[in-house]
């Protein structure tokens, strides 16, 4: 069985444990790899190492740098299939959504930060005739980059890459649930040329390795993805360090439909926010609130498109569901739905497991599930399912809606489907949300702030913000 091997200081090596996990393959419910259990002396191995490289890689001229790392999106786009093929069989997702979402992405991301490591600058300000004051902007050191499963290369070199690019060195970990796309990633660093030390990836549960690397002082920037409780808990060890923090959390996203929108638009766009991925996005919008002279239509058109959807061997290019991520999540994706019943919650399609015939009849396939008839105050308005369940809910008045969106702790993102701009502008302003999309969902331009407001995190990534939060900003004032 195929082993997976940290990455430290440029090798690729075993854990100081000797211990492996079983790592599954969740559309056939198997064991199918082992992921090292790596802890605390692990952690140590690797910020030596990256301690070791910094002084080389910060001083690098960013010409280099740029040049590096574009070598390796490069690597990523040459081997887009094995990668795409290792994406889907790590978390159950479709392997035409692999290719075409998660894959060419991460190669976005490492390009894109390749650039803005040329373009980086910093600003001079004129004090009168007095004094010039400039800024400089120096890499923390080393960086901790922990990230979830459910976008896993996607969301890993979306804040390796500008911690590289700001001259940083890193020390990385991927989620246990989905460790294969970060093993074949650092086998193309060493293939890129990244000098040892600069990208050291590490592999195992959270509690253990994940907390190490919290904790361990010589690592003074944390960018973690990932749930609102684990969240808390590396607020809670790093506030006292006094780290630089920032955190990318859940969600419990608002799908806002007026009567006078694009309906097909609409529509369209609206399953592909519910259901893609299994609706294992934090993007996801997982409250659909519709106007009610809209309502019956909109719900009648909606469930007839969910049943349409295809469940089954992410494999198959026809595939639009596959299964979710491991036993575990389906169990809790399933209890939510329960709850949704006890709460009085009508299921007007899904509901249930699905059994897939086949080489995916272990698998653990959810159908796409849609509620109607709850409060918006009920639990299952309040959590964060994280599966292919939505809730749709009549409202009349904008007030009234914007009431509802904004009700959760959480304040990730918000879509807004209405033709009346000046109504587009009056919502958007309200939503307390830190990505408001209209008339589209998940259209990015990464050089826009990303994250959230309330307990979906603390910061922004994106853009020049993640290449300001790899950095020291100093101030030097001198009189003329
Ligand atoms: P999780 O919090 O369970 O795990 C995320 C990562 O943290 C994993 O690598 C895990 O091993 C690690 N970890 C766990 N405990 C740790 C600890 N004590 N110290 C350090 N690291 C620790 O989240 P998940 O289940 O992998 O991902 C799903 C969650 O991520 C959802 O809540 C989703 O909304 C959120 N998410 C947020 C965004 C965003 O950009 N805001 C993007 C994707 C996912």
């Amino acid at each position: 069985m195929e082993k997976i091997l940290n990455y430290v200081n440029g090798e690729f090596v075993e854990p100081s444990s000797g211990k492996y996990i079983d790592n599954y393959d969740p559309a056939e419910g198997k064991v199918y790899s082992l992921i090292p259990d790596s802890d605390g002396r692990d952690v140590a191995a690797a910020t030596d190492g990256a301690k070791l490289a910094f002084k080389g890689w910060s001083s690098l001229a960013v010409e280099k740098r740029s040049a590096i790392l574009t070598h390796l999106a490069d690597l990523i786009d040459r081997d887009i299939e094995k990668l795409s093929m290792a994406e889907s069989q790590d978390s159950g997702k479709p392997l035409s959504l692999a290719k075409s979402l998660d894959i060419p992405r991460a190669a976005s991301n490492i390009r894109f930060y390749a650039t803005a490591a040329v373009h980086f600058a910093s600003e001079a300000h004129i004090t009168d005739t007095e004094a010039i004051n400039y800024t400089t902007r120096s890499p923390v050191g080393v960086a901790g980059c922990i990230s979830p499963w459910n976008l896993p290369l996607y969301l890993f070199t979306w804040k390796i890459a500008p911690a590289l690019a700001a001259g940083c060195t890193v020390v990385a970990k991927p989620s246990e649930l989905t460790p294969m796309t970060a093993y074949l990633f650092s086998r193309l660093c060493k293939e890129a040329g990244l000098p040892k030390g600069v990208l050291n990836v590490l592999h195992g549960l959270g509690p253990k390795v994940g907390q190490a690397i919290i904790e361990h002082p010589e690592i003074t920037a944390i960018s973690f993805t990932g749930g609102t409780v684990t969240g808390k808990k590396i607020a809670a060890t790093a506030a006292p360090m006094l780290k630089k923090i920032s955190l990318e959390l859940g969600g419990k996203n608002p799908n806002i439909v007026f009567a006078d929108c694009d309906l097909e638009l609409a529509l369209q766009t609206s399953i592909s926010s519910s259901f893609t991925n299994q609706g294992e996005i934090c993007l996801c919008g997982s409250r659909i609130f519709v106007e009610r002279s809209l309502y019956d239509h909109f719900v009648k058109e909606f469930v007839k498109r969910t049943k349409a959807l295809t469940i089954g061997d992410p494999l198959e290019a026809t595939t639009r569901i596959g299964s979710l991520v491991s036993e575990a999540h389906m169990k809790k994706v399933l209890s939510y739905i329960e709850l949704a019943k006890q709460e009085g919650g009508k299921l007007l399609t899904g509901g249930t497991r699905v059994e897939v015939k086949g080489r995916c009849a272990g698998g653990y396939f959810v159908e796409p599930t849609v509620v109607v008839g709850l409060d918006h105050l009920c639990r299952t308005n309040q959590e964060e399912i994280f599966g292919p369940v939505v809730t749709i809910m009549p409202f009349d008045e904008e007030a009234e809606v914007v009431e509802y969106a904004n009700s959760t702790t959480y304040g990730l993102s918000a879509t807004l489907w209405t033709e009346n701009l000046k109504k587009a502008h009056r919502i958007s302003a309200q939503l307390k949300s830190g990505i408001v999309w209209v008339n589209c969902w998940l259209l990015r331009d990464l050089r826009t702030p990303f994250g959230g407001m309330k307990q979906s995190g603390i910061g922004r990534e994106g853009g020049w913000e993640a290449m300001r939060f790899f950095t020291e900003t100093k101030n030097v004032c001198i009189k003329l």
